[in-house]
This record gives structure tokens, C-alpha cells and sequence, in this order.
């Protein structure tokens, strides 16, 4: 791997007036070198050695393909999108899904990678690795390409250092993902909780464009929320911020595993679905769902709720739009305290959005304070199961076009 080149890459874009360029043709592009003096003010010969640089670095191309106002085509810029990948990894409780894209963020591969049951740091850190070698050396992209790595992680993570400080379903404190990575790719690594670069990637790539205040919430083991204010993602003092999986919904509801009652994530995420359901079926409910597991209820999960719902099961569609009522509350509270302008919603439970949109837009309705506040946009997922390792790639985008 041309390792002293990707350092260089990021040297380079140290420069403001790099980074504003780089950025203007990255949003707006293909662009003349006019129209890059034109609308940033600077002066041509500033533009034309900025915009030589960027071509030798090949950050940028040029291309005669565009508009022409008659006469000979102008030469326009455009980004190298090609020239540049990102490995993204979502950290979830089984899997890993990895993903690579380019500078666009356009999907160029992707992999799983499965996890041990009750795995320990140090086996976190060695699938993380054997994944992200696969990828590079056997893959078909040219492994000097790579220009960095970014991870979503479920947890609490420190994003300063890179380290997962509690990954509840695993049960385990302080994997220091980005000192590992780091030292054994020697590329750029970023770490970040998955339901924030969920919201990233939907933010650069997915539902979330032009909404400045966004919340992205995952909904699927665990519930959380990447909160994203005036277009920057939101960690609170100590990374705790977006934590609405532990909001309490119902003062004597279910225990949740984080010791409280009635959580959200205790009456809405997957295996609460499930245990409502299981619970139900118990007392006598009749329901196709005991078709569904031959009437071993101990393998009924979210999925198969969902599958007995879609098949017109009437115990499984009034069970998720009870779920969608509480995910309402939820979502109410997160208006009233934010107010953004959007609310996307993604993670395993989302499948089944169908049938949970009725009672979130019942309850909002019904809560809301202001018609505004009503009106809150609440949109799926675009980019889907991979949208947290999309916005995980976004990561390393971010840098690679930051504006410091
Ligand atoms: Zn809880």
C-alpha cells in the first residue's frame, strides 16, 4: 500500500481555500474555473493554481462533458470520484456489515462478517481486521486506493480516541478500535455510535439532504438516535445525547436491561415486540403466528411478527401499531425537545414501517403541541440495513473534505 501518499492526501486539504474548492465542485459539480472564481471571490490566478494542484493530487478531473452555451464545449471540473475508497463498518450485535464506496458514496463492495457468540475485545478487533484485509488485498479495487476507515459502532463510543467505551451487547468496556486499526492499516480511522452515522449517511446520501436539524433514529435490538443540529452531529458532554432508547415511556412498564421500567427500547425494539407477543399468545390470543413457529413460541422474534402481520394476521397488525403508538411517544418527545425538521427511521424493526406509520402519525397527531410540530417530517431510511456503514464511509468524507 502507497502509504506516505494517502498522509499527503490529507495534508493537502489543510488549506481553506483547497477545501472550499474541493467542496463547491463536490456539491455542485462539474463546474468551469469561472464559475469557481465567481461564486467564492476568489481571483482567477488563485483558482487556476488551486484547481492545478487538486488535478495533480487527482482529487479533481476534468471533463468536457456539460452544458455549452454554443461554441466549444468549456472544460468543467469534476470530482475523481473514483480515484478514492472508504471502508464503512456497522457493528452490530451478530454482524458486521462492511461496505466500501467511493467519494460519492456510491456502493463498490460489501461483505458480512460474523461475530462469535460472547466475544471478547480482542476478538471485535481481529474480525474487524480480517474483514478490512479481505477487502483490501483480495478484493477488485486497487488496495492503494484506500484512503480510510470509519466504524459504527452500537454503544457509547469516545469519538475522540476511537474507542468503544460500552457495547452493551456485548457486555464489554474500552475496545480501542481506532489505536488497533490505525497502527495495523496506518490509514485514518473513525469511530462513531451507528445510529449517528445512520443519520450521517442519510444526511450526505439518503433523506436527510437539505434538513440542517435531523434526527435519525435506528430502531432495531437497541433504540437510539443520531441527532444532527445545524448540520453537525449532536454528542452531548460525555456522548450520551440521542440515548432515546431509555427514555421511559410508561412509568410501569417492562424492565428494560438498563435496570429502568418502561423504556422505549422496553416496549418498542425487537425482542420487546417479541415478548409481547409471546406473552399474548400464552394467555390463549389466536393468531397465525402459531402456524408460523409450530406453536413454539419460544422462537417467535420481530420478524415473524412482521411475516404473520404482512400475511393479514389482525393480532399482529394491532400489536405493531401499538408499537408504532409507543415509537409516537417517543418520537413526540424528541419534537418537543429538538424540533427538527425531519425524523428518519431506520434499523431491523423499520421493515415493518408499514405497519407501524398508523399509530406514529396517530400519536404525534394527537400530541403535537403546535400544526408545525405535527407536521414533522417522519421519513424511512433510503439507504436502508446499509445506512449505519454508509455513514460510517461519511466519516472519512467528511475529513477528506473538511473545511478546517
Ligand atoms: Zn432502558
Amino acid at each position: 500500500m502507497n502509504k506516505k501518499y494517502t498522509r499527503g492526501s490529507f495534508k493537502l486539504m489543510k488549506s481553506m481555500n483547497r477545501s472550499i474548492i474541493l467542496n463547491m465542485i463536490r456539491e455542485q459539480g462539474p463546474l468551469s474555473r469561472a464559475d469557481i472564481a465567481k461564486y467564492t471571490r476568489l481571483t482567477p490566478p488563485t483558482v487556476s493554481n488551486i484547481v492545478k494542484e487538486l488535478i495533480e493530487a487527482e482529487f479533481v478531473i476534468e471533463t468536457t462533458q456539460g452544458a455549452s452555451k454554443g461554441g466549444r464545449k468549456p472544460t468543467l471540473l469534476e470530482i475523481n470520484a473514483d480515484h478514492f475508497y472508504i471502508i464503512g463498518i456497522d457493528v452490530g450485535r451478530y454482524k458486521m456489515n462492511l461496505v466500501v464506496t467511493n467519494l460519492f458514496g456510491q456502493l463498490k463492495d460489501s461483505a458480512e462478517l460474523e461475530i462469535k457468540e460472547n466475544p471478547t475485545s480482542e476478538e471485535i478487533i481481529n474480525t474487524l481486521q480480517q474483514g478490512i484485509h479481505q477487502t483490501i488485498e483480495c478484493g477488485n479495487l486497487p488496495p492503494d486506493k484506500f484512503i480510510g476507515i470509519g466504524i459504527g459502532m452500537h454503544g457509547i463510543v469516545d469519538t475522540t480516541n476511537g474507542i468503544s467505551l460500552f457495547a452493551p451487547s456485548f457486555g464489554l468496556h474500552n475496545i480501542p478500535i481506532k489505536e488497533k486499526l490505525e497502527k495495523e492499516f496506518n490509514m485514518i480511522v473513525k469511530v462513531e455510535n451507528d445510529a449517528r452515522t445512520m443519520t450521517l449517511g442519510e444526511s450526505w446520501f439518503g433523506n436527510g439532504n437539505e434538513a440542517d436539524n435531523l434526527v435519525g433514529v435506528n430502531v432495531g435490538h437497541g433504540i437510539g438516535a443520531g441527532v444532527m443540529i445545524n448540520g453537525r452531529l449532536f454528542h452531548g458532554e460525555n456522548s450520551l445525547a440521542g440515548e432515546i432508547g431509555h427514555v421511559t415511556i410508561d412509568l410501569s412498564g417492562p424492565k428494560c436491561t438498563c435496570g429502568n421500567y418502561g423504556c422505549l427500547q422496553a416496549l418498542a425494539g425487537g425482542p420487546a415486540i417479541a415478548e409481547r407477543a409471546a406473552k399474548e399468545l400464552k394467555l390463549g390470543k389466536s393468531s397465525l403466528i402459531r402456524e408460523l413457529v409450530d406453536d413454539q413460541l419460544e422462537r417467535v422474534d420481530g420478524a415473524i411478527v412482521y411475516e404473520a402481520a404482512k400475511q393479514g394476521d389482525v393480532f399482529s397488525i394491532e400489536l405493531l401499531h401499538q408499537t408504532g403508538r409507543y415509537l409516537g411517544v417517543g418520537l413526540t418527545n424528541l419534537i418537543h425537545t429538538l424540533n427538527p425538521k425531519k425524523i428518519i427511521i431506520g434499523g431491523g424493526v423499520s421493515k415493518a414501517g408499514q405497519f407501524l406509520m398508523k399509530g406514529i402519525e396517530e400519536t404525534i397527531m394527537s400530541r403535537g403541541l403546535t400544526d408545525q410540530g405535527r407536521e414533522t417530517l417522519i421519513v424511512p431510511s433510503k439507504l436502508g440495513e446499509q445506512a449505519s456503514a454508509i455513514g460510517a464511509c461519511v466519516l472519512i468524507l467528511e475529513e477528506f473534505f473538511s473545511q478546517k
